[in-house]
């Protein structure tokens, strides 16, 4: 074989080249703050996407986590864990659900969730009801199943066949997901609030009618609350706000505080299907992601701590609203729940996201031009008037911009 007559260039990375970093690299972390190897500080509103939802090096996280270190780290599902029977117990308690699978991330989670709702009519004898209907904008995670679950064209280019078997539906809209409905359907699967979508909320009585059409189809009804659940809204899951409960639930980014974990829950009716063989993981629910998952439950689940995230939300949202009144140019609009908050834009996201991180905020970007807020849920009003005042600083940077597009228009 003769060699190449030009080698390639190399790469400036040896990684995949799928994510559009930003230049930036945190080396420590303390509660809504991390700091930069020059000792920068960054005050985290994007929270790993949710994910530290106790803020960075939360004592009680990392106590849980190293005492179970010392211990025993890995045992696989061949034997009983009873970190997971411990912290399924409790979610059950604190739930409509009777049963949970543990994974290690939101897709894994919702595979779950998919696998379990069509077995379920599978042993109810009716193999032919696969078919699930998810709704515009949904994201449900990057596995060749979810992406269809997602329904995003942009995410499915190029990977072959979209797995067959998902239905998608306009958001918020009641007479199509009815008119969905076919023979061949098993279940309804929807974000209480879309998080990736842009903080976007359904319709008041969405859910309600949503339950209802599952009652008299004999459809199971599958929220994904990776991104709202375990206390992101204020509630410890975000369907408490919606006045129905859900057959199928997953959990994922802000259960384990930074740890990987995923869970699925479930009703015993709708994992009757789910019987030794019929799923499995070799990772899932390991006693280190047991350990921190149960260290976060006591944490959220004490006394006072989902008021607290109510009252600092509401807090938070005023002062933003109080913002987009005088910033009409940059941002326009507040919306979300709890600590999950989108700030709707009137620049292009990047330029905001960009101008926010210029004034040491991280945040998220979301689609329908929206910033997301993911703080930790353990901030105060002393990280929301910092933030509020790092939000008016790029506000007044973009505000040339702005007018200048005015001026331009
Ligand atoms: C993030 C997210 C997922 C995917 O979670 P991964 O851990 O990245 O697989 C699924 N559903 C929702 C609602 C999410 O926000």
């Amino acid at each position: 074989m003769t060699a190449p007559a030009t080698v390639p260039p190399k790469p400036h990375s040896s990684l995949y080249n799928t994510f559009a970093r930003a230049p930036l690299e945190f080396e420590r972390g303390e509660g809504a703050w991390v700091y930069t190897p020059a000792g920068e500080a960054y005050l985290d509103f994007s929270a790993g996407i949710a994910v530290n939802s106790l803020g960075h090096a939360n004592p009680v996280l990392v106590a849980a986590l190293t005492e179970q270190a010392g211990k025993i780290w890995h045992t696989s599902n061949l034997f009983r864990i009873p970190g997971q029977e411990r912290l399924a117990e409790r979610l059950t308690a604190a739930s409509f659900a009777d049963r949970v699978f543990f994974a290690n991330s939101g897709a894994e989670a919702n595979e779950c969730a998919i696998k379990t709702a069509r077995r379920y009519h599978f042993v109810n004898g009716h193999p032919e009801r696969f078919h699930i209907i998810t709704i515009e904008g949904a994201f449900h995670g990057r596995t060749l199943a979810t992406l269809a679950a997602g329904g995003q064209e942009k995410y499915l280019e190029g990977f072959g066949p979209k797995a067959d078997g998902f239905v998608q539906v306009p958001f918020g809209d009641i007479d199509a997901v009815k008119a969905a409905v076919t023979p061949e359907t098993a279940a309804i699967m929807v974000e209480p609030i879309q998080g990736e979508g842009g903080v976007r909320s359904f319709p008041a009585g969405f859910f309600k009618e949503l339950r209802a059409l599952c009652d008299a189809n004999g459809l199971l009804l599958v929220m994904d609350e990776v991104q709202t659940g375990v206390g992101r809204t204020g509630k410890f899951f975000a369907y408490e706000w919606t006045g129905v409960t859900p057959d199928i639930l997953t959990l994922a980014k802000g259960i384990g505080g930074g740890f990987p974990l995923g869970a699925c829950l479930a009703t015993e009716e709708a994992a009757k299907g789910m019987t030794p063989g019929t799923h499995g993981t070799t990772f899932g629910g390991n006693p280190l992601a047991m350990a921190v998952g149960n260290a976060v439950l006591d944490v959220v689940l004490a006394d006072g701590f989902l008021d607290h995230v109510r009252e600092t939300g509401l807090y938070l949202k005023q002062r933003l609203a109080a913002l987009v009144d005088q910033h009409g140019d940059v941002l326009d609009g507040v919306r979300g729940e709890g600590l999950l908050v989108g700030l709707h834009a009137v620049q292009p996201v990047p330029e905001v996201v960009a101008a926010l991180r210029a004034q040491h905020l991280l945040v998220a970007g979301a689609g329908e031009n929206v910033v997301r807020l993911l703080p930790p849920l353990t901030i105060g009003r002393t990280e929301v008037d910092a933030a509020i005042e790092k939000i008016e600083a790029a506000c007044h940077a973009l505000a040339p911009a702005a007018e200048r597009q005015q001026i331009q228009a």
